[in-house]
């Protein structure tokens, strides 16, 4: 468990990442892990000094099994809401399938991860649907909702403009030491993919959790930066628009 700022705590699990956020009106948990990963989840919500029913909401950035995967088992244990984006609620609830990725292009290594695919992730009600703006001061005041589209149709992202930080879910990765766009094999729309990264360059940001590698804590802005600048090269002709 990593305290990234006063109210946010990192937990990895397995190779996802999920957060405990501690605001005024109780304790969230933004992300819920692969298949299988409640138990861990709940170690941890413990470790940090709470009784398992004290968690109130679990949000969840978009709907990936690495990223909901234990999301049925962790809400019928604490009782919390569920609260997505009203798009991926459609395939957290079971009502739709995400977008197919097309694969044209693929690498060896896209066309190995595409073949291991997701898992099958059971259904979960989504008690509140979130828009593409909106604020969210239950879970912390000043938390906002931002919705980061490409990597799925309702991604979202929590950003606390005091901080300067932004939870991002699969926006970016930071794998390796090295902060790239998703995955191309779960990534079915590219361009609103570079679009949403755009997006996320102009929030100014000091720290970036991402789904997946370590929060990046310092000069965040820097580092964005510079991958939509290598992604606006000309061997990247899909990026639409550059950052201001
Ligand atoms: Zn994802
Ligand atoms: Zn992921």
């Amino acid at each position: 468990m990593n305290r990234i700022s006063k109210y946010i705590t990192q937990i990895t699990v397995g190779i996802s990442n999920c957060y405990l956020v501690e605001g005024n009106d109780g304790l969230s948990l933004i992300d819920a892990g692969g298949p299988n990963n409640a138990e861990r989840i709940v170690k941890c919500i413990n470790q940090a000094g709470y009784d398992l029913h004290s968690l109130k909401r679990i949000l969840i950035t978009h709907a990936h099994s690495d990223h909901y995967g234990s999301l049925t088992e962790l809400q019928q244990r604490t009782g919390a809401e569920v609260w997505a984006h009203e798009l991926d609620a459609l395939v957290i609830e079971g009502h739709q399938v995400q977008d197919s990725v097309s694969q044209e292009g693929f690498n060896v290594i896209d066309r190995f991860l595409f073949n291991i695919g997701a898992s099958d992730v059971p259904s979960c009600t989504v008690h509140r649907k979130l828009k593409s703006v909106e604020a969210i001061p239950e879970v912390l005041e000043g938390l906002e909702v931002v919705h980061l589209p490409g990597h799925t149709v309702g991604q979202i992202g929590f950003w606390l403009p005091r901080e300067s930080l932004l939870i991002g879910g699969d926006v970016m990765m930071n794998i390796m030491g090295r902060l790239t766009q998703p995955f191309k094999a779960f990534t079915p729309n590219p361009v609103e993919s570079r679009k949403s990264i755009v997006k996320a360059s102009k929030l100014q940001l000091e720290t970036l959790a991402l789904g997946h590698g370590p929060v990046i804590e310092k000069h965040a802005d820097r580092r964005i930066a510079k991958l939509v600048t290598k992604l606006n090269s000309p061997t990247n002709p899909t990026l639409l628009e550059t950052p201001s």
